[in-house]
């Protein structure tokens, strides 16, 4: 059976020139990017062709770029490399209720070692007040981390207004613009960001590689120790095929996103305009300030999880709000943040289109998923009780 792919917030497939761009890194060019002989000079040059290339890409310096091994790992380090570092100045760091789980752990952990985190909330398109945020820095905070746009949803927040905010009060800002870079125009000048989070699999690259953009100047300790490696701030041998891929994906993204969000915004509306059709539905997310690739609904009476595994038999991939709480029953915290009752965060479902949907594709969603909605609601216990 031919697949539809509507899952390309949990990943997407690697470009094909980024594959060709990868694979002699395997074999052919294979020295380590630290030996100073030809073969590791190599090496390094493609490294650093990729740090330049992914610093273009959110207008950054290429000296500000430190590869990582993906969004986590970014997250990770920006969170406990600024607590950690700026312990002198205080213990306080501000956050959102919506963030992903890999800002929400690490805060976990740093709240255990002492730490005092502010978890904001968000209205009902999931989107933070810049002003809640003024409101909460008091003397000892420093740092804010707030998401670039939601994995879950697709509402990008105001970070313009934040990264002002931020700059006034003399706080760090980081974001977690995983599911924005190479989608949607990031200028971390713009911005205001001091720390922004990248994952290469989000945007056709390889999986298990990210960035975390540091500006110039900024304290933070080092995240993983035992070499020279991106300055010693992030030890071990470069992982060079997946760095050179991630910098090909990042070339690629330049040159093709803004065809690329016409293309996605026109299916993304096409899908909520049909969808709207099913009854006893509705749009999750912000309306307009939305990522051109997100579609995320709620079918009242019906479990999200039933839907996506019968779409599945149809040969369609979707996820249930979110690829990580797919092995959970509970419902997703961004929707319950957003303050959508749990029966209808648990009746809601992704669709997340990219660079190889086609219209065809939609238009055969739009046909099996209200059959489906019907079905299951025909015999839902939950839809009787109406
Ligand atoms: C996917 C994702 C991450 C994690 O990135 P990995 O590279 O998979 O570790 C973090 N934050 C957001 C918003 C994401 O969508």
């Amino acid at each position: 059976m031919k697949r539809i792919y509507l899952d390309y917030a949990a990943t997407t497939p690697a470009h094909p020139d980024v594959v060709k761009t990868i694979t002699p890194l395997f074999s052919d060019v294979f020295g380590n990017p630290s030996s100073i002989h030809a073969c590791g000079q190599e090496s390094r040059n493609f490294v650093e062709e990729a740090r330049k290339n992914v610093a273009e890409l959110i207008n950054a310096r290429p000296e500000e770029i430190y590869f990582t091994s993906g969004g986590t790992e970014s997250d990770n380090w920006s969170l406990q490399g600024i607590a950690f570092a700026n312990l002198s100045r205080g213990n306080h760091i501000i956050t959102t209720t919506i963030e992903h789980h890999a800002i929400h752990e690490p805060l976990h952990f740093l709240q255990k070692q002492g730490f005092s985190v502010t978890f904001l909330p968000v209205d009902r398109f999931g989107m933070v007040d810049p002003d809640t945020i003024k409101k909460a820095i008091t003397p000892k905070t420093v740092l804010i981390s707030v998401m670039h746009s939601n994995n879950e949803v697709g509402t990008i927040q105001p970070i313009e207004e934040i990264g002002k905010i931020a700059r006034e009060a003399g706080v760090y800002l980081h974001t977690d613009a995983v599911q924005s870079v190479g989608h949607v125009p990031i200028d971390i000048n713009r911005l205001g960001v001091d720390l922004l989070s990248s994952s290469a699999h989000k945007f056709y690259g390889p999986k298990g590689i990210g960035v975390l953009f540091i500006r110039q100047g900024t304290k933070i300790n080092p995240f993983i120790y035992g070499g020279a490696q991106e300055k010693s701030y992030r030890a071990g041998t470069e992982n060079v095929p997946a760095i050179a891929g991630m910098g090909k994906a990042a070339e690629i993204a330049l040159k093709e996103m803004d065809d690329e969000i016409r293309q996605l915004t026109f299916l993304r509306d096409k899908m909520i305009k049909g969808l709207e059709k099913i009854e006893h539905t509705r749009l999750n997310g912000h309306p307009v300030k939305r990522l051109p690739n997100n579609v995320n609904f709620s079918f009242e009476f019906v479990e999200g999880e039933s839907i996506c595994l019968n779409l599945d038999l149809a040969g369609i991939c979707v996820a249930t709000g979110s690829a990580c709480s797919s092995e959970s029953m509970e419902a997703s915290h961004v929707l319950l943040a957003m303050g959508l009752p749990p029966e209808i965060a648990r009746a809601s479902l992704r669709l997340t289109t990219g660079k190889w949907t086609t219209e065809a594709e939609v238009d055969f969603v739009l046909e099996q998923l209200p059959k489906v909605v019907n079905r299951l609601r025909s015999i839902s216990p939950l839809s009787r009780k109406k």
